[in-house]
């Protein structure tokens, strides 16, 4: 929606003009996946798709949330009570993160919320991120918190984890909040240190959400962090970042066929994003293709997150490309979008060969976003 509409919607719903604006971006992962949360590296940027929320402080301590993604439905809660979750699905992202604030002994102060946003939700472009740093943001301004981007990341990861119970890693939060235009970012994930890396002008970032609908799986999701921590267990080390092919073979009778394929996929799948970078920053298709081409199928035979949609939409976008493109799965798996890095020229081959081979197969349209690398979190006053 438009500024200015948007602010006229804000001052119908709440009667007074907003203050500020808090804008918060997607991501997109290049390479990295479930590396994040072992401690390892990843490779994502922020994207120009953000979440929006404008913000007027209250006079008492209630929060009260619109989203136009929503119409219709409200939420509401005070920062007095215990903060529990409630029947809004969407508003307990907003709950967790002041659930987060409050236990961390912030004070925080009521506030009038209207969110809009063009990430589109559940594609793996992690909208629920966007959101948990654009409500932190909100919060940080209001409340002169003088929190960093960093902290605010880890917030949102924290409400994610322990209030929204899903057992993600840092990385979206962290390159929501602290992303750069035109670059993509490499994050160590152990100790959070972070190095930005053009993205080449000629190259295009292209993702397609196989709109596969992910069902029920969070509990997945969470099986895998298990089997990682249990990997890493048996081989006596603190997370998988410390793992190497050497100890993974030493220890692999110790180990269930699960643990060890999941571990095999985060040692290999870390080594790949730190050659990645390097391919990224030589503008190296060829590197860039074998490397991709090697987490998709590591994604799919080790750590067993794609479903035959995304394994073929990545075979339909890598044969229109050939040499000329590098493909994969992104996000957090099981469904959700596939991202190809190409020349810009290219772009029409992925859109002509997806409307063309994938609902002939799949029987669903895939959606294709030509994503750009943007910034992550501001907050602006009105
Ligand atoms: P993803 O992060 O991959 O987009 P998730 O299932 O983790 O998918 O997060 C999507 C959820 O985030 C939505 O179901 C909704 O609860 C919340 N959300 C995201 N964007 C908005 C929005 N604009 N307004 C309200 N809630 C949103
Ligand atoms: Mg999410």
């Amino acid at each position: 929606m438009p500024v200015d509409l948007f602010n006229t919607k804000f001052e119908q719903l709440y009667k007074k003009p907003a203050e500020a604006l808090a804008s918060a971006p997607g991501r997109v992962n290049l390479i990295g996946e479930f590396t994040d949360y072992n401690n390892g590296f990843v490779l994502p940027c922020a994207l120009e798709f953000t979440t929006r929320i404008l913000f007027r402080k209250r006079d008492d301590n209630q929060v009260i949330v619109h989203s136009l993604h929503y119409p219709g439905e409200c939420d509401k809660f005070s920062i007095d009570d215990e903060i529990s979750r409630g029947d809004s699905q969407w508003g307990n992202y907003i709950r967790a993160v002041a659930y987060v604030l409050k236990r961390q002994g912030h004070l925080l102060s009521g506030v009038d919320l209207l969110i809009d946003s063009t990430v589109p939700q559940g594609s793996g472009l992690s909208s629920s991120a966007a959101l948990e740093v654009a409500v932190g943001g909100v919060f940080n301004h209001l409340c002169q918190l003088n929190l960093s981007g960093e902290e605010i990341a880890l917030l949102g990861q924290e409400a994610e984890n322990d209030f929204m119970n899903c057992q993600c890693g840092i990385m979206d939060q962290l390159v929501s909040a602290n992303g750069q235009k035109g670059q993509a970012l490499l994050i160590d994930c152990q100790s959070l240190t972070t190095e930005s890396v053009a993205i080449p002008e000629d190259l295009s970032i292209v993702i397609v959400n196989s709109n596969y609908p992910r069902k029920l799986v969070d509990s997945e999701y969470n099986q895998r962090r298990i089997d990682c921590e249990q990997a890493a267990k048996k081989m006596s080390i603190a997370t998988l970042r410390d793992a190497d092919i050497k100890k993974l073979n030493a220890a692999r009778s110790a180990m269930s066929d699960n643990e060890y394929k999941r571990a095999h996929h985060v040692i290999t799948e870390n080594s790949r994003v730190i050659k990645a970078t390097q391919a990224l920053k030589n503008n190296d298709m060829p590197k860039l293709r074998e490397l991709m081409t090697a987490s998709h199928q590591s994604l799919r035979d080790d750590f067993e997150v794609t479903v035959p949609e995304t394994d073929g939409l990545v075979d339909i976008c890598q044969e229109a490309l050939g040499d000329e493109g590098a493909v994969r799965m992104t996000g957090g798996g099981f469904g959700g979008a596939i991202v190809c890095l190409c020349r810009h020229s290219d772009i029409d081959k992925i859109k002509s060969a997806v409307e063309k081979h994938y609902f002939s197969r799949f029987n669903i349209q895939a959606s294709i976003y030509v994503g750009k690398a943007g910034d992550g979190l501001q907050v602006t006053v009105l």
